[in-house]
Parts: C-alpha cells; structure tokens; sequence
C-alpha cells in the first residue's frame, strides 16, 4: 500500500500554515481589482501544468541533446513550446528556457557583446528596464550603458534623439520596449537606426507580447533579429520568458541560455508555456488583446475627462500612466490609499520626475488582468471614478471614503471571478 494512500497528503493536510495563505491570495486577488500593467490571472489550465510533476525532472540540454536520461516525455514538452511560439509569432527560433525576462536579456548580452561593450536603451525612469543597461543592474555595471529618453512635451520616444544618440555613441546593441510606455513602439523606425549605426536591434516586447500575439500591437518580427519577452504579463502564461530570434542568432542564444547561463530548465513553466500559447493562438485569445486595448483607451480617456494628466496624454496599449503633480498626492500615497480601496496598482516615476523612484510622482495602472476577468467600457468608467475618489480621499486623509469606494471595488470583483488552479 503506497504511502498516499494511506494518508491525506494534500498541502491542505500536511502543510495548513501555507494552504491558508494561499487561500488569502485567491480571496485577496478575488475580492480586489488588478491594476499592475505587468500581471494577469493565468488561466486554470496554465495553472495546472505548472503545478504537475514536471517540476521534478532535470533536463539540461535541448530536445534531442540532453546530459541525462528520461527524457522521452520533457522533449515533446519542450518541442511542442518551440513549435508554438515559433508558429504564433512568425520567428524562425524560439528558446523557451529563460527563467524570467531578466535572465532572458542577459542571455542577449552574453550572446552578442563583450564586457565593456556598448548598449543602448531607454532610461529606466523613462519606462525602459533594468536590464537594459541601468546602473545598479550588471548590465550597467559591465557593460558602457548609454539611454534614450522621452520627450519632455511628448513623453514619447522621440527617434531623431534615438538616432543622434546612437550616431554619437555607436551602440552594439539597442533595445526596444520597456516597463512604462504607454504608446505602440516603432520596431521599424529603431531598425532603420540600427541598421544605419551597424547595432543590432532586440525588441524586449516582456509588456505586449500578448498584445502582438493577438494582432493589438504591429509585430517586431521583421525587424528585430532577436526578440525577448516574458511569458507571464500580458501573454498570460507561467512566470517565465521566451527569446525568439532569426535562424542567424539560434545558435549562439542557446548556448548562451544553457550552458552560458542557466542549469536545468523549468520543465513544469514550459508545459505551462505550450499551454499559454495554445490559448494564444485561438481567436477568442485576439478579442482578449484587442479588449485589453480598449479598454486601456477607455480608462484613459475617462481619467482625462476627470482632469488626470497622462504621460504622453493617453494609450496605445494597457498601460496608462498617471502624473499626480497637479493632484498634489505623491505616487505612493495614492497608490497604497488605492490599494486600501481594492484597487492594485503601482507607484511608478513619471518622465524627468522631480521625486526620488523610492517617493515618485506617478502611479502606473494597466487593463489586462481586468479585461481577462471579462470587464470592458462600462466597467473602466467606475474604475476611473473610483480612482479620481480614491486619491482626493487620499489628499484629504479620509479613510471613511477610502472604506466606502473600497465597498464598491469589492461588489464589482464578485461579479467576475478569477481563474483558480482546480
Ligand atoms: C518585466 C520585464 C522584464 C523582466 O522580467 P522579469 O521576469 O521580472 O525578470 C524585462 N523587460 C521588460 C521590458 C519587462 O517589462
């Protein structure tokens, strides 16, 4: 008689102290409203490939190309993750081994560059990333980072600035995309440039890829030769990344992932990355992304008509990002006032921000966890009302109003609940 059969071996039974806090979570992202542009609530079968035995085994190495046995299974796992995401986004190669989007770029660098080096991307309080050359990062520290701002009228890129930049400072490599930008990236103006400077162009599309998959953002395929992206924002799978590139870069970014920089992949995240791609590829998947945008230009367009100031003044995408210097709340004020509310978001710097990152002067706000919930127009109005309350209530110090929009969030969550593992 086998040992589980014998007894209740569920987390439940063995370990109540984290099956109570997983609990919380699934009644706390119930009960509340996601606004953090960079999560969703992944569906219930994404869910339960990653949770499936997967998780035990090792498999360093490629489908075909492995240092250890057993693999009979794990190769169609991961060949089938290939194959799909070669298929949904149009790319000659896809490595779906990267452990997050972080790792995913440094990968590129260890790729394509020497230490020293010199990469282009856009200022980390301007919307870019961390890992696109930012001082505290390795990528910083290693490498001769240069940036790219926004415009101060604009808050948009401005590709002359880009161009000079890169003329000026000769780049290997220039990233595209980041964690703050509100408005559809140019992938064909940055491959002029970079083709003009001889750097090579990596589209880090970590916020829209579900965006592109769904025919809501024009695709980088084309004219990024390598592509970067994580899989769990609004692409909707598994904490996880991918790295798609031309037949020309296959091999050099896989030996850069495994052995470069990683051990045995997550072979679990990749059953539940096959997954995510299958929904992907389904037209209810492109109503999804295209709603996702919708609604992004409805919660904007409702803020603007309640006297927020938006970056850039509104959206091309889910993201929306909100200067409060003329509400006269600091970023983190509102948003943990928000998050008392019911209303999740983050406080994020705004372009040329006057504050520290630590105290910034804006919140940043995204539609796809809500539209995956099924919200559209309608319910983005009451998101911008109860967001236009929840920071004068914030500015007034009234917790009695806080409480009651906090009311209001919760009654509208009720009707439409999360996806949960079964
Ligand atoms: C989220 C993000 C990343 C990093 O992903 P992690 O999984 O958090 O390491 C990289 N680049 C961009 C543009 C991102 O938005």
């Amino acid at each position: 008689m086998s040992l589980a059969a014998r007894t209740d071996e569920s987390l439940e039974a063995t370990d109540p102290e984290v099956a109570s806090l997983i609990a919380d979570e699934v009644r706390r992202q119930s009960e509340t409203l996601c606004l953090i542009p960079s999560e969703n609530h992944a569906s219930q079968a994404v869910l339960e490939a990653t949770a499936s035995v997967l998780t035990n085994k090792y498999s360093e190495g490629y489908p075909g190309k492995r240092y250890y046995e057993g693999q009979q299974v794990v190769d169609r796992v991961e060949a089938l993750a290939i194959e799909r995401a070669t298929s949904l986004f149009g790319a000659d190669h896809a490595n779906v081994q990267p452990y997050s989007g972080s790792p995913a770029n440094l990968a590129i660098y260890l790729a394509l560059l020497q230490p020293g080096d010199t990469v282009m991307g856009m200022s980390l309080p301007m919307g870019g990333h961390l890992t696109h050359g930012w001082g505290v990062s390795l990528t910083g520290k290693w490498f001769n980072a240069v940036a790219y701002d926004v415009g101060r009228d604009t808050g948009r890129v401005d590709l002359d600035q880009v161009r000079e930049l890169a003329r000026a400072e000769r780049p290997k490599l220039i990233f595209c995309g980041g964690t703050a930008i509100p408005r559809a990236i140019d992938f064909e103006g940055f491959a002029a440039i970079a083709e003009e400077v001889g750097a090579m162009l990596v589209a880090d599309i970590a916020h829209i890829a579900g965006l592109v998959a769904g025919g809501a953002h024009a695709s980088p395929v084309g004219h990024a030769p390598i592509i970067s992206t994580t899989t769990h924002k609004t692409l909707r799978g598994p904490r996880g990344a991918m790295l798609l590139c031309d037949e020309e870069h296959a091999t050099a970014i896989d030996r850069a992932v495994f052995p470069g920089l990683q051990g045995g992949p997550h072979n679990h995240t990749t059953a539940a990355i096959a997954v995510a791609l299958g929904e992907a590829s389904r037209p209810d998947f492109s109503d999804y992304a295209h709603q996702v945008v919708a609604n992004g230009k409805a919660l904007a367009a409702a803020l603007v008509e309640r006297g927020f100031d938006l970056v850039s003044g509104g959206t091309d995408n889910h993201l929306v990002l909100i200067d409060l210097t003329a509400k006269d709340v600091p970023g983190k004020v509102a948003a943990q006032a928000l998050d008392r509310a019911g209303l999740t978001l983050n406080y994020n710097m705004v372009p040329f921000d006057p504050r520290k990152p630590f105290d910034p002067s804006g919140v940043r706000l995204g539609t796809p966890a809500v539209t995956t919930r099924g919200m559209a127009e309608p319910e983005m109005e009451s998101i911008a009302r109860w967001i236009d309350e929840g920071v004068d209530a914030a500015r007034s110090g009234s917790e009695h109003e806080i409480e009651r929009v906090g009311q209001e969030v919760r009654e509208l969550a009720a009707g439409f609940p999360i996806p949960v593992a079964a």
